[in-house]
């Protein structure tokens, strides 16, 4: 099994994340502190607020608000001293430690504002969620202190640890029941990445197997039983997110796991769910969740996740939709479920190391998850439509939800994680790359040098800085490279493929050893699958993992409505390197056209519908900008499918 290699062997030095990274630490994480302080969410956990006091009352999700930036916060302080940073992260690990009940509970809401309810309504708040999200914090802060013997918050939340091994499972006396939003079941496994404590992984698969199923001795569903419990009437009970009453589908609650043959539901909440899923088959042998995964991992990546890697296709749930219903202007494509996938997708690599796993991950991590924070770390999208239209889509900096600009950040400084894989082969070390990032990653006996200019150039090259061991190098050969070369020391090298990756004979490697992967980067149209009625006719451009949207401020200000503007699948795509807000990119300039108005209707475009005739239309020359850039200059429209022309350019 390939075992990621941990971020903290990953040294990034990369042209291209870097701004990226420190745009997180330095505008985006002094953002959301300031913003969880103002709003009142931060100092909410000093456990002061009484009913009746001025202000917000304390919501379910604050837990999590605090939780994530302190995780965020500690992989950032990993790489780089901050004291302001560090002392706000040791007043959250205070602040948590402090509101600890003596039986081990934490949790604001329901230790302030309901504290009779504990446990109640699993399926529809969040109490499990930001319980989860705060014992992920202390292992990440665990781990980047060093593993230290005497460790508070750890310590703090394994006493939470122990109370829900008390309070959940299939005894007598127990709650049996599991969350709606899954995220405890990720941080039970990553518990149990620190301190082997099995008990994490018997819950985390506890809450796995309880989940939609209803058979004896179970008195119905879980969720109808706890409606009942507390007064609710579970045929007419629904929070405002859910689309209507027992839509237990919407939380994959509505058959058993090995049931499930199709991915529903909210998105975010799938991908963490499948993560812990892959993490517990992985932990008990437990083959059978693997199927299941394999088969909505499929449904997902076939007919439901749009050209950028985003998912959730229906605004209304934030989830999936029908298989290949995919509308633009309305995807939902949060920016979370894109960092789920890349949970899922290192999950998966571990269980086989497959270029079509990576092609996903490296298609969400540089599209639909790149384009959830601005170029300058101010702002935030919680979800990436993949079309606007009269500039309906703006970023934030600020959501009610949180959830995504902490995510991202957590995600941004342990990016380090995603890139590698280690394992053996016939008792010889192999050294995976799974993504071409520039640094240093250390493994085995000595660091690997990456020097790369993904994603605008494909080439990559390799080196050690003191001799290896006997090594087996296994490259990713991307699914979007037409051709691809592999040296070593400017000799063509053999070597065998298998799912994707190129494996190179063991061998000791030296300093003066070079060996360069080039992948070819060509830009090219993409079409639509033909059951994406959305999409008919239409046209996106991709270059390397780079998808590209047409965004209104580089085109001809005669152009009144991207709407009206169409590609040419044959002109001549042509990278050109420029700049976004001093980010250095690579955008792509094209041939195309635009509808005219009629004569008749001069320019007002008024007669919606009319007789089939041809339209006019004229050449314009087209900027294409890459997905991830877009939105950064004010006011804009966007579109990633654009119209195929009748006219050639
Ligand atoms: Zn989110």
């Amino acid at each position: 099994m390939a075992q990621p290699v941990s971020f903290t062997k990953v040294k990034i030095s990369s042209s291209f994340w870097d701004p990226h990274i420190q745009a997180s630490r330095k505008e985006s994480l002094p953002l959301i502190f300031s913003r969880l302080k103002s709003y009142g969410t931060w100092d909410a956990m000093r456990l002061k607020w009484k009913k009746g006091d001025p202000g917000v009352t304390p919501d379910i999700l604050w837990d999590s608000d605090i939780g994530k930036y302190v995780e965020a916060a500690s992989y950032a302080l990993y790489h780089e001293k901050d004291p302001e940073m560090e002392a706000a992260v040791n007043d959250g690990i205070d602040m948590i430690v402090g509101a600890q009940q003596n039986d081990g509970y934490i949790g604001i809401y329901h230790t302030l504002v309901e504290p009779g309810k504990r446990w109640s309504s699993l399926a529809h708040n969040l109490e499990l969620y930001g319980g989860g999200h705060i014992l992920e914090a202390a292992v990440t802060r665990h781990i980047t202190l060093g593993c230290p013997e005497n460790d508070e918050f750890l310590e703090a939340m394994k006493k939470y640890v122990d109370l829900i091994f008390k309070e959940f499972g299939p005894g007598e006396g127990q709650r049996h029941d599991y969350p709606g939003h899954q995220e405890i079941e990720l941080a039970l496994m990553r518990l149990y990445d620190v301190t082997g404590d099995h008990r994490c992984v018997s819950l985390a698969q506890y809450f796995i197997e309880e989940r939609g199923r209803t058979d004896p001795p179970r008195e119905g569903h879980a969720w109808d039983i706890a409606a009942r419990a507390r007064g609710d009437d579970p045929d007419t009970f629904f929070p405002y997110y859910w689309p209507r009453p027992r839509c237990y589908w919407h939380m994959q609650a509505h058959a058993p796991i090995r049931e499930q043959k199709e991915i529903v539901g909210h998105s975010v909440q799938a991908m963490y769910w499948l993560s812990s899923v892959v993490d517990v088959a992985l932990a008990t042998g437990e083959e059978s969740y693997l199927d299941t995964v394999e088969t909505l991992w499929k449904d997902m990546v076939d007919a439901k996740m749009y050209v950028t890697g985003g998912i959730g296709s229906v605004h209304i749930y934030e989830g999936f939709g029908p298989r290949y219903d995919l509308p633009n202007e309305t995807s939902y494509a949060e920016t979370c479920a894109a960092i789920g996938i890349m949970f899922l997708t290192q999950r998966l690599l571990k269980v086989r190391v497959d270029a079509k796993v990576t092609d996903v991950m490296e298609l969400a991590l540089y599209n639909a998850l790149l384009a959830g924070i601005s170029l300058d770390g101010k702002s935030f999208n919680y979800d990436n439509p993949l079309a606007t239209v009269a500039c309906s889509h703006r970023r934030s900096e600020w959501f009610k939800v949180f959830c995504c600009p902490s995510n991202i950040c957590r995600f941004l400084n342990s990016l380090g994680g995603y890139l590698y894989g280690t394992d053996s082969a016939d008792s010889t070390l192999r050294f995976t790359v799974h993504n071409y990032v520039g640094g240093e990653v250390t493994v085995g006996k000595s660091t690997w040098v990456v020097d790369t200019q993904w994603p605008w150039h494909g080439r990559t090259s390799l080196s050690v800085k003191e001799e290896s061991e006997p090594i087996i190098l296994r490259l990713r050969i991307p699914g979007w490279a037409k051709s691809y070369k592999i040296l070593l020391n400017d000799q063509v090298t053999d070597h065998e493929v298998a799912y994707g990756y190129a494996s190179l004979p063991a061998r000791t490697y030296t300093p003066s050893d070079i060996i360069t992967l080039t992948a070819d980067m060509t830009a090219e149209y993409l079409i639509p699958h033909p059951l994406v009625h959305q999409n008919r006719g239409c046209l996106a451009i991709r270059r390397g993992p780079i998808i590209y949207a047409l965004e209104s401020v580089d085109q001809d200000p005669n152009i009144p409505d991207l709407r009206l503007v169409r590609v040419d699948g044959n002109a001549a795509l042509v990278p050109v390197e420029t700049a976004i807000l001093d980010k250095p990119v690579i955008c792509i300039r094209a041939r195309g056209s635009v509808i005219e108005p009629l004569p008749e209707e001069k320019a007002s475009f008024g007669q919606k519908d009319r007789v089939a005739k041809p339209v006019p239309e004229r050449s314009v020359d087209l900027t294409f900008v890459p997905y991830f850039a877009w939105g950064n200059r004010g006011p804009s429209d966007m579109r990633v499918w654009m119209q195929e022309s009748s006219i050639r350019g």
